[in-house]
Formats: structure tokens, C-alpha cells, sequence
């Protein structure tokens, strides 16, 4: 069993953050990095909008940085990702059965990609369907590929895909974007992208043989009509948003609607039945159905640090 004054529960932007801001008030903080080191920044390519780099950045590279000055500044950093948790108990259990046991925690555990929740798209998971367009996308150099949503992810998703594939079909449930303008600027202008609006995807056609088998079209459906058309393609990327990593906390902290976290107005203690649970907090995508942004995580991360050692201190722990 490790007990640690301070849990910093992921190693995203909030996570990294948290533990340079704890780390340096003495909080010898432990950060569990969980089954995505780094953070949703990693699988992605160029960052535009994080301050303080004047030229564009690669997500992993910044990643890399956070969590090395988050070690630098003192942050113990474990490689294990969290399965149990009793906030009660305030105890931890990982992947391999190691406890942890904490005196305050923060929950930094971010957001997931959302699925279409298709039967298909689970038969050609990882053989036509895929989630990540830098991790997959090197699969369809020269072929057809299709991206579905129209949020920042989509519009970014299919920027990168055009490097790649021969076209790119981007299909989307409305008749306009949710993305930022500038990155529809630049893909309503990309002579590789087409944009098929008012369509949701209704199946994943191809063959399922488990060895030579793959995509090999979608079947979409007009949003208002149902009327069907199909179109051939080899890859599908789906981008239609995220879920926050909260099932750990079901029952124990309050949530919204969609699962998020929600926090104490003003400070980000997390609330049960209303009320600040004492000691723990919540920062980042977690507990931000709104904004979303590694600038906004990072923040989020300083401000559980600050609020954990005030509690902390409060306690005299
Ligand atoms: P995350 O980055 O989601 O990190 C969550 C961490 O929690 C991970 O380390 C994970 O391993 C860990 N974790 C989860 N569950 C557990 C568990 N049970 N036990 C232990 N650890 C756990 N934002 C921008 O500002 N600019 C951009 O250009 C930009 N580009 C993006 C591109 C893509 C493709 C995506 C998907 C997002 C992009 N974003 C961008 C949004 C940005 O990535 C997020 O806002 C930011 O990563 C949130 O940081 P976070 O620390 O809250 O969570
Ligand atoms: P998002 O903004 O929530 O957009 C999701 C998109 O998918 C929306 O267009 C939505 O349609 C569509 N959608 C949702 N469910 C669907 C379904 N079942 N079928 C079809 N379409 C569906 O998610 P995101 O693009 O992943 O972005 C998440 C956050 O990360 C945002 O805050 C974003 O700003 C941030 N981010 C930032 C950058 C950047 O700064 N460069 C890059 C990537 C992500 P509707 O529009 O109809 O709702």
C-alpha cells in the first residue's frame, strides 16, 4: 500500500498542472498517470492555441514537457491506472491490485471519445473504424476516408486525414459546423475535403471476415428524411465528442446530466448531495462540459492545487 499527503488521479494537462503547482508548495504530490500518459493532447498533432509558443507545437511534445517539469519540481509519477475507488475510505485500487491511500485528492481523470453505439461499429473497430486519426491515419495513405461530427475534433481529424488519404468525406448531422472559424475556413477550402451535412451514418457496411475482411462503405441516413444513400469509403474516423472519465465516481460525487463533475462555485471541490466532500477536487475536462481547452484544464489543475493545500493545511494534515 503507498499513502501519499496528495493523489493526482491522470496525466493530462490538469493532472500535470496540478502536480507543478503542488509539488512546488511541498505536497509531495503522487500522480497515477492512468492508461493514457499524457493526456487526450497526445493523440493529437499540431497545437495552435496553448500560450507561450509563438510557432505551432505537437500535442505529445507539450505532454512530454508538462509531465518532465511536473517530475522536475518534485511529482512522484506512477504508471498504473485506477480501477476502485472509495472516496470514503479514501482509497485507490490499480490495474495490478496496489492501493493507494490519500489524505486529498484530485481528479483529473479527463474525457473519453464518444461512439456512434452502432453494432458495425463495433464488428470493424481497429479494422476501418478508429477514433484517432494520428494514431490510424497512416492505414489509408491514398484511400477514401470518412470523418463524423462537426466539432473542432471532426474539422481537425480531417485536416490531417487530407495529408494522407486521397479524399476525405466529412458527414456531419446539421447544415453548419461547431468548430472553430478558422479551422472551417480551412476545411471548406481543402481541395481533399468534401462535407456530406444533414446525414448521420446509419450503418458501416464491408466485409466482417476477421482476417481479409474490412469497411468498405457507410450507409447514411438524412437527418430529417431517414431517406438512405450509400457511399464507398475504407476508413470511418469518429469525432462526435467526449464523455468524462467519471464512472470511479458513481454514487460517490455529484454529476451532471452527461456525467461530468460538478464543483463548488468558485473553487473545485467536488460536491455529494450539494455539498464540498472534503479533500477532494476535480479539475480539468472532467468537471468542464463547457470549455474544454488544455489552457482551461492547466488552469483548472493550478486552482485544485492551490485549493487542495489550503484544505490540506485547514486540517493541519
Ligand atoms: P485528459 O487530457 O483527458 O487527461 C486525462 C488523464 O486522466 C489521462 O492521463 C488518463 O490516463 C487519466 N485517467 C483517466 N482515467 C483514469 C483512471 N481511472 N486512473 C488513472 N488515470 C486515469 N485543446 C486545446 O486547447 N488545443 C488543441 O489544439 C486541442 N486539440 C485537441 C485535439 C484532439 C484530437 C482532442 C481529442 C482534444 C484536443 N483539445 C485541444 C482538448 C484538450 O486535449 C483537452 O481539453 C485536455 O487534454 C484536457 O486535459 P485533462 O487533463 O483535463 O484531461
Ligand atoms: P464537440 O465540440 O462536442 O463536437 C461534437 C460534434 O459531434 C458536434 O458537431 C455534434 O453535432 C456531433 N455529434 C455528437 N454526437 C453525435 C452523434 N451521435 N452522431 C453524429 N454526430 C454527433 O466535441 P469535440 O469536437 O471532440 O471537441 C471537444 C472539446 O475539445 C471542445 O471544447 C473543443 O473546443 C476542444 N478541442 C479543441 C481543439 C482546438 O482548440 N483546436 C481541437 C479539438 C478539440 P452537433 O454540432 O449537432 O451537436
Amino acid at each position: 500500500m503507498t499513502h501519499a499527503h496528495l493523489i493526482i488521479l491522470g496525466s493530462g494537462a490538469a493532472g500535470c498542472t496540478a502536480a507543478i503547482y503542488a509539488a512546488r508548495a511541498g505536497l509531495a504530490p503522487l500522480m497515477i498517470r492512468g492508461n493514457q500518459p499524457g493526456g487526450q493532447l497526445t493523440i493529437t498533432t499540431d497545437v495552435e492555441n496553448y500560450p507561450g509558443f509563438a510557432e505551432t507545437i505537437q500535442g505529445p511534445w507539450l505532454m512530454e514537457q508538462m509531465e518532465a517539469q511536473a517530475k522536475h519540481c518534485g511529482a512522484t509519477i506512477v504508471g498504473d491506472h485506477i480501477v476502485q475507488a472509495d472516496l470514503t475510505a479514501k482509497t485507490l485500487v490499480g490495474m495490478g491490485g496496489d492501493t493507494y491511500t490519500f489524505d486529498a485528492l484530485i481528479v483529473a481523470t479527463g474525457a473519453s471519445a464518444k461512439w456512434l453505439g452502432l453494432e458495425s461499429e463495433k464488428t470493424y473497430n481497429g479494422r476501418g473504424v478508429s477514433a484517432c486519426a494520428t494514431c490510424d491515419g497512416a492505414f489509408y495513405r491514398n484511400r477514401e476516408v470518412a470523418v463524423v461530427g462537426g466539432g473542432n475534433t471532426a474539422l481537425e481529424e480531417a485536416l490531417y486525414l487530407a495529408n494522407i488519404a486521397k479524399h476525405v468525406t466529412i458527414i456531419h448531422r446539421r447544415d453548419h459546423f461547431r468548430g472553430e472559424k478558422v479551422l472551417q475556413d480551412r476545411v471548406l477550402a481543402h481541395p481533399k475535403i468534401s462535407v456530406i451535412w444533414d446525414h448521420v451514418v446509419a450503418d458501416i457496411l464491408g466485409d466482417p471476415h476477421p482476417m481479409t475482411g474490412g469497411v468498405t462503405g457507410l450507409r447514411l441516413a438524412h437527418a430529417s428524411t431517414g431517406v438512405t444513400r450509400d457511399i464507398a469509403i475504407h476508413g470511418l474516423f469518429v469525432a462526435i465528442g467526449h464523455q468524462p472519465n467519471t464512472k470511479l465516481f458513481a454514487g460517490q460525487l455529484d454529476m451532471d446530466a452527461t456525467g461530468y463533475l460538478v464543483v463548488e462555485k468558485g473553487t473545485v471541490f467536488a460536491l455529494r448531495d450539494g455539498q464540498r466532500v472534503p479533500g477532494i477536487l476535480a479539475a480539468g475536462d472532467v468537471a468542464d462540459p463547457l470549455y474544454r481547452q488544455a489552457v482551461t484544464a492547466a488552469g483548472m489543475g493550478c486552482m485544485a492545487a492551490l485549493d487542495a493545500n489550503r484544505w490540506l493545511e485547514s486540517q493541519h494534515i
